[in-house]
């Protein structure tokens, strides 16, 4: 339908250990941890003390982004019983911490009607502990938009990095509710289409997905297969695949897209059709040192230290603990941080090779790899030299962190890295001048 020159580079395929392994439900802990996304007094307001009761879906914490309020929620119902300075991948934040009494009390929110306007979603999402949920419903603009603005809607299900099955099995287990929510966000916002986006060669979601479309006769929700190569799964390539023009730095609403992953749509069909609030989300656990990998269901405000556990992965400093792929996931620095509510892969890898770094040999292959074509060596050399200024010129910002250019440099330079330090730094003094609150 949509024909373009593949781009990408097909990765070692290492699905295998959980593929076809069911969801299963992770017990929840006994305590549970809920980062406010910012320093306390900062950009987030606690509104518990020690001894409150909550219950599922109780708010907890309300941090502000611009204009943007965002509910922190309780996964589960007990007791507020403390504060910690958790370790995430947003710095050092205060958590709030739960101690689940097990009897799963939740106050349902009213389902929506057939009717609803993107009033009432927006309101249904912000109340379920939706929004923030992933980095594209983070923005004000991404979910507030008028209706007639979206033109498409993006349910991504595809997973082009070689290790994680989670969105595989939500599209298989749930391919009912999310080609239903897909239709019903279409809907709601008069948008032309909406893509359930798969790996071709993830054959049994596929099937599922195309199947479910068929059976509930829909011709405006679409199952959009890519190719098995990597960065393709990335949303920027996803839109381009259908608004040729979008760049990585544009907005997905001013590109007129909606855009999340389907365990976030599968939460949003919950929290729509069954008033339920959002509390839970299924994260492969993987890797070549666990015994025992699993697709989980798990609680919002768990530890990754439980779900190693739970999975019996040895916990030791040598090893390498990823929240992601191998190639755009982040090293993990405290297990003992709760799992960040976007993530959909945990990955425990044995010690690696430290590879050595050299000069630059000039071959170009950085620039070739380059999937939105940009010249990682020259930004990274502009890094060095503090050159901020020249951003523009070399176009960083369009840069979507892929990792290609660092996996393929012969002289082992980091240049993903560098580019990215370039691009937080070039932000960092954009905002600074212009007085503005950092992008997310
Ligand atoms: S990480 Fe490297 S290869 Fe990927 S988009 Fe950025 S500069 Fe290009
Ligand atoms: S891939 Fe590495 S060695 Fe080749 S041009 Fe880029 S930085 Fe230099």
């Amino acid at each position: 339908m949509f024909k373009e020159k593949e781009v990408g580079i097909k990765l070692p395929r290492n699905k295998e250990r959980t593929e076809n392994k069911p969801i299963e439900i992770k017990k929840p802990d006994e305590f549970l941890y809920f980062p406010v996304h910012g320093r306390l007094g900062r950009n987030a307001k606690i509104f518990v003390e020690v001894g409150d009761k909550v219950k599922i879906g109780s708010v907890l914490a309300i941090y502000y982004f611009g204009n943007i309020k965002i509910n922190i929620t309780s996964s589960v119902s007990g007791e507020v019983v403390g504060f910690k300075e958790v370790d995430t991948f947003r710095g050092i934040q205060d958590a709030v911490i739960v101690k689940n009494d097990f009897l799963d009390t939740e106050d349902l929110m009213e389902p929506l009607k057939d009717d609803a306007t993107v009033a009432d979603l927006v309101k249904q999402c912000r109340e379920a502990g939706l929004i923030g949920t992933d980095n594209s419903l983070s923005t004000n603009k991404q979910f507030s938009v008028r209706k007639g603005e979206i033109s498409y809607i993006f349910i991504n299900g595809a997973e082009c990095e070689g290790y994680s099955t989670a969105f595989s099995r939500v599209l298989i287990e749930y391919a009912e509710e999310i080609v239903k929510i897909a239709e019903y966000v279409r809907k709601i916002y008069d948008s032309k289409l909406a893509f359930i986006t798969m790996v071709e060669d993830d054959t049994e979601a596929v099937e599922a997905i195309n199947n479910e479309i068929k059976k509930q006769k829909l011709d405006k929700v679409i199952g959009f297969t890519i190719p098995n190569l990597y960065p393709q799964d990335d949303s920027g390539f996803l839109i381009r695949k259908v608004l040729k023009s979008y760049k990585t730095s544009e907005s997905y609403s001013d590109a007129g897209v909606l855009f999340s992953d389907v365990s976030t749509y599968k939460a949003v069909y919950d929290a729509v059709f069954k008033g339920l609030h959002f509390k839970e989300r299924v994260v492969t656990v993987t890797g070549d040192i666990v015994k025992n990998p699993k697709n989980l269901s798990m609680r919002t405000g768990t530890l990754i230290s439980s779900l190693l556990k739970e999975c019996d992965t040895p916990i030791n400093s040598e090893n390498n603990y990823i929240d992601g792929g191998p190639m755009m996931g982040r090293n993990i620095n405290d297990l003992d941080s709760p799992i960040p509510k976007q993530s959909s892969t945990i990955l425990a890898l044995p010690p690696l090779k430290k590879r050595k770094e050299s000069a630059c040999v000039k071959c170009s292959g950085c620039v070739v790899i380059c999937p939105v074509k940009l010249m990682p060596i020259k930004i990274a050399t502009a890094y060095r030299k503090r050159q901020y200024s020249k951003y523009l010129e070399y176009n960083s910002l369009e840069c979507m962190d892929c990792g290609l250019c660092s996996f393929m440099c012969p002289s082992c330079i980091d240049l993903a890295r560098e580019v990215r330090e370039y691009n937080n730094k070039v932000e960092e003094l954009r905002d600074g001048k212009n007085q503005k609150c950092a992008i997310l």
